[in-house]
């Protein structure tokens, strides 16, 4: 009898066009082959040039390819070039995108160095202006883009969609004999909005790779209705996120539910997660978070994974979340150092489980784990290093050896090109 054979899942590729967002010698490639890259956006005020400075590296370092700012006055616009040089002081070049609503045709025409200093625009087409205003304001945007050479991203968002017309697309429902529902005329609304500015622009004379659209929504179900569809009639690279997603955990999965389906579907070329922090967290959550969605589908990877199990009735004690949480700090701690130092460190897999059960076994599939005691097991913790077991730790130290144990084996593999198997000094 014929066996099934099951494969592996894989992302679809979808073939879009390829946009370049550029500053310096750091260039963000969007759709195309590209990999799928991360946003994020600020939320200090712009004008704070310091202040906006230092959360923009925090983002960068934290894994965000290109970073969104407010340019909502012209005190912001003139902060602009300011941010951006003091950036490119910090070493920091990672590209800026200015987010324009209402009066961005005056800012960037009135205001050439802020037009300057940005790599690309996101336009809001529901906010550029209304009744023949509309075209001329949107037009004077896109001539800045043409005039600087920037890619424009033209955002649609659910919140503040074109009035005039959603109005139209609705009269013209009316006549129809059997009249669409309230979501699907929204739905097609958002992409009208999204493909006729991008008509109009490239009509203007943008080039169509300098143009990239995104549809946003708050609901899981609604985005990706939103961006089949978008995604089936058109080619330019397509922005993705959930806008509004709230705070917590409610924000996280939601966010996680809507990208990933769309990414395992091959649309989307950069994301971004619209966290509300919590009060008094970092603004870097956001980054993260979406960081872990690419890493999780095995699009990209960041940082160092750490498999763990969840815990039971047979770990009671905090031994094992405490070493979970100390191996994973670990990580993320040294990555700013580890990145250039030892290339591939990224997609190193660290296993730190609570008991004999799955313990051995787990930390067998990853590179290096290490298998804790449960309550009532002898108070020793093998560690297991590709796939072998390599030494037994014991006592009240096992967390420092055993991150001595991974600091060594990350130079031992990552650290040289003649890498050898790594054994740990105490076998
Ligand atoms: S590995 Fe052990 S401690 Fe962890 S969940 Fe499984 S049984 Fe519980």
């Amino acid at each position: 009898m014929a066996r099934l054979q099951i494969r592996a899942a894989k992302p679809k590729l979808r073939q879009s066009r390829q946009a370049r967002v550029v500053w310096g010698d750091a260039a963000v490639l969007v759709g195309g082959q590209a990999p799928v890259s991360v946003q994020s956006m600020t939320n200090t005020d712009t004008v704070d040039v310091i202040g906006t400075a230092v959360q923009i590296k925090e983002l960068a370092s934290a894994g965000s390819a290109m970073v969104r700012l407010t340019v909502n006055t012209p005190e912001a616009a003139q902060a602009v070039p300011r941010i951006r040089e003091q950036l490119d002081r910090m070493g920091i070049h990672v590209p800026l995108i200015g987010d324009f609503h209402y009066n961005g045709h005056r800012l960037l025409t009135e205001f050439p160095a802020c037009a300057q200093a940005l790599s690309k625009y996101r336009i809001n087409p529901g906010n550029v202006g209304k009744g023949d205003k509309h075209d001329r304001q949107f037009g004077l945007m896109i001539e800045a883009a043409m005039r600087w050479n920037k890619p424009v991203r033209i955002g649609v968002n659910w919140g503040s969609l074109d009035q005039e017309l959603l109005v139209g697309l609705m009269d013209r429902n009316n006549r129809r004999a059997r009249p669409w529902g309230v979501k699907p005329l929204m739905y097609e609304a958002l992409i009208a909005s999204a493909l006729g500015s991008a008509s109009l622009a490239s009509h203007m004379g943008m080039n169509r790779d300098q143009i990239i659209l995104s549809c946003k929504v708050s609901g899981v179900q609604d985005l990706v209705s939103v961006y089949r569809e978008l995604a089936r009639r058109c080619d330019y690279p397509l922005h993705l996120g959930l806008t509004e997603a709230g705070m917590g955990a409610k924000g996280v999965v939601a966010s996680a539910a809507a990208i990933s389906i769309l990414l395992q579907e091959g649309i989307g070329d950069t994301i971004r997660v619209s966290l509300t922090p919590q009060p008094g967290e970092s603004r870097t959550q956001e980054v993260v978070v979406a960081c872990e969605i690419l890493q999780a589908l095995e699009l990209r990877s960041f940082v160092p994974s750490v498999t763990a199990c969840p815990g039971c009735g047979r770990t009671t004690s905090t031994t094992f979340q405490e070493l979970t949480q100390q191996v994973d700090d670990f990580l993320r701690g040294q990555m700013p150092h580890w990145r250039d130092k030892y290339p591939g460190v990224e997609r190193l897999k660290v296993a730190v489980m609570g008991c004999i059960v799955n313990g051995p076994g787990e930390s067998k599939h990853a590179d290096i784990g290490i298998s804790l005691p449960g309550t009532g097991e002898a108070p020793v913790a093998p560690v297991y290093i590709d796939g072998e077991k390599s030494v037994t730790l014991r006592g009240p130290g096992i967390a420092q050896d055993f991150q001595k144990i991974v600091q060594d084996y990350v130079h031992h593999r990552f650290g040289r090109s003649d890498a050898q198997a790594f054994k740990p000094m105490n076998q």
